[in-house]
């Protein structure tokens, strides 16, 4: 639960304001410990012990835990607040996909292959699927190892190790340890022997209990061990029991501040479900029901889409709209004589306006205007789509030295715009007012195509 700024100041060293955190009191710099803008360690009066304790205190409800590594690694947890729209989430859920070393070799290959190709462009981001859980089901320890090493070898996609056999999964750990491998699952009959091996050489851990009572004592032991990259499995027995384990350490989590149960989950609807419907419902279940990892058996891009989705939905920020960068974007293959189109920021506003032009098969230019995410109505009204503002845009953002026409067409609904668009441009630029709606872009589009090349 977050202390307030008037606990934190009972803390500190209350000398006289010396101000070398670079705040002008104690009481400024309790303020800003409180609300996450600077860190204990600015003060140099705070013994170890107060700072040990700050940091405690301080620390976010829901651990924050990296599995992998380089540009694909995935971050979950540090989440605060229970319902996205009390503020907003900050780690999507890691979407996995489960192998297992009894699979066939062509299996194996095709999984492999999903991985790194099932990928969806969707209003200007990429949706992809997170991590490979390659599990130990054969009893064959050098099949799980080849296994390993052929993921490790041909993917950079951050792993689970899932197995029973405790010398297996730490020979696995071995083989990639500089991936920084999920290792799961440490559970009561094994973590005394795997707390050195953990601490000889650090990876994140999942923990599996046999209800939340030992979940919890399992933490509470490895944070004695100075152990906490965990992430939690409720070890649910049905659909019904995970949502309710998954609802209850969230809750225990943010609303009671109880730190044994601060870690992200992880959900294995691929041991949960049993057919591939089910399983995609129960993922979808897990999305919703605030789980940080979640593990399919097998999906293919009519599941794994709706998933993706989902989940974006659910993780995009609600206090800001889903916006793209403002630059000029290419469309097909323009080259100098194609159109060039302006209009504002809005992901959906950007995706429709390129896929329309896509749609018409004419190549051309996107330029989009930064208005805050807004569409472009709304950002006219708000006077972030002006006539002098689009203007700056077009000067600054390099579209003149991609074409030899001066032709730029405006959305329709801003028509009034064209005067003093016209104007910022210094009369250099042809204002054409496109259609109001974007679905006549393809009527509109090819007869000024045409009129630029003659
Ligand atoms: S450095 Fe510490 S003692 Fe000095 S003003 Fe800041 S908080 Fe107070």
């Amino acid at each position: 639960m977050p202390i307030a700024g008037s606990q934190i100041m009972k803390m500190l060293p209350g000398r006289k304001p010396c101000r070398e955190c670079g705040f002008p009191t104690c009481f400024a710099f309790a303020m800003k410990l409180a609300s996450g803008g600077t860190t204990v360690d600015k003060c140099p009066y705070l013994d170890e012990e107060a700072k040990a304790k700050l940091t405690d205190l301080l620390a976010p409800p829901i651990k924050l835990v990296t599995i992998g590594s380089g540009e694909n690694k995935i971050q979950i947890g540090n989440e605060e607040v229970i319902y996205r729209h009390e503020k907003t989430y900050h780690h999507a859920p890691g979407i996995g996909l489960l192998i297992s070393d009894k699979e066939a070799d062509d299996k194996i290959d095709e999984k492999i292959r999903k991985i790194k190709e099932l990928q969806f462009s969707w209003i200007g981001v990429t949706l992809k699927a997170d991590l490979l859980a390659l599990y130990f089901e054969s009893g064959d320890r050098n099949r799980f190892l080849a296994l390993v090493k052929k993921v490790y070898q041909s993917t950079d996609v951050p792993m689970i190790l899932i197995s029973e056999d405790m010398d297996a999964l730490f020979s696995a750990r071995d083989l990639c340890a500089d991936r920084n491998p999920l290792l799961y699952p440490v559970t009561k009959e094994n973590i005394e022997e795997t707390i050195p091996k953990i601490k000889e050489k650090p990876s994140p851990i999942g923990v599996r209990g046999d209800n939340l009572e030992s979940l919890a004592s399992l933490t509470l032991r490895l944070k004695d061990a100075g152990i906490e990259d965990v992430v939690l499995a409720p070890g649910s027995k049905s659909l019904m029991e995970a949502v309710r384990d998954q609802t209850f350490i969230r809750r225990a989590a943010i609303k009671q501040g109880f730190r044994p149960l601060g870690y992200p989950t992880i959900a294995f609807p691929c041991f949960i479900a049993k057919d591939g419907l089910k399983e995609a419902m129960a993922g979808s279940a897990f999305i919703n029901k605030f789980t940080s990892i979640i593990i399919f058996s097998d999906f293919d891009q009519y599941s794994l889409l709706p998933t993706l989705i989902q989940r974006l939905n659910i993780y995009t920020d609600p206090r800001f709209p889903m916006g793209v960068d403002e630059k000029y974007y290419e469309v097909l293959e323009p080259d100098e004589y194609s159109p060039v189109l302006v209009t504002s920021n809005w992901a959906l506003t950007y995706f429709l306006v390129s896929s329309a032009v896509e749609a018409t098969k004419i190549p051309g230019y996107v330029c989009v205007k930064d208005s805050e995410g807004l569409g472009v109505l709304t950002a006219w009204a708000a006077g972030k789509f002006d006539g002098e503002s689009v203007g700056e845009f077009i000067k600054k953002s390099g579209i003149a030295d991609r074409v030899k026409h001066r032709k730029l067409i405006i959305p329709g609904k801003v028509a009034r715009i064209k005067g003093a668009l016209e104007d910022a441009l210094n009369l250099e630029w042809e204002i054409i007012v496109g259609p109001k709606e974007i679905t006549a872009l393809g009527k509109f589009l090819p007869d000024v195509a045409k009129n630029l090349r003659e």
